[in-house]
């Protein structure tokens, strides 16, 4: 298991880690709680203009642990965050508990574009940190020439995966604190 401050920091010492944000786009995110097994999922579809054309990537981030009140709490003891789920999402309005704490929820993550899956989707699966089914192990290609995308084996997010981050952050789903 990781945390999601884990991961970002994780990321950060990826040495070949190239930060570009400003060519991803996301029109929205989705929330969906789901509040039986204290998950909260969200999910962006982030379109990249770049080199390649446009394409459409699936995005998706797991909160682990996640504490639900289902009524607006009537008491000042703490700060329950009402979430604004879109309209795929469970129907009934939930609320958090507290402010998910980005320093210490768990989180599993998963995007579908080809720099997730070759640089980071098996060495996530090994912490804990990949959302889904076990990916194939990472095999270097016989007498290929190409060094290895991760030598150091380091869990991380891709471009679109820390874009997906930010946005949330933004929207105090996680806080730091
Ligand atoms: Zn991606």
């Amino acid at each position: 298991m990781m945390t999601l401050k884990q991961l970002i920091t994780s990321t950060y010492n990826f040495a070949e880690w190239r930060m570009s944000l400003e060519d991803i786009k996301f029109n929205k995110f989705l929330l969906q709680p789901q509040i039986g097994t204290k998950i909260l999922l969200a999910t962006s579809r982030a379109k990249s203009s770049g080199k390649s054309g446009n394409k459409e990537y699936v995005t998706l981030i797991q909160f682990l642990g996640v504490e639900y009140e289902e009524h607006e709490p009537s008491d000042d003891e703490h700060t329950a965050i009402k979430l604004l789920t879109g309209p795929d999402a469970d129907a009934s309005t939930v609320y958090l508990y507290d402010p998910l704490d980005g320093n210490k929820i768990n989180v599993q993550v998963e995007c579908s574009c080809s720099d997730y899956y070759f640089r980071f989707a098996w060495w996530n699966y090994e912490h804990g940190c990949h959302y889904g089914r076990r990916p194939r192990p990472y095999v270097p290609v016989k007498g290929s020439n190409r060094p290895p995308v991760n030598p150091d084996h380091i869990p991380g997010m891709c471009k679109h995966l820390n874009s997906l981050v930010e946005t949330l952050k933004y929207n105090k789903i996680p806080d730091f604190k």
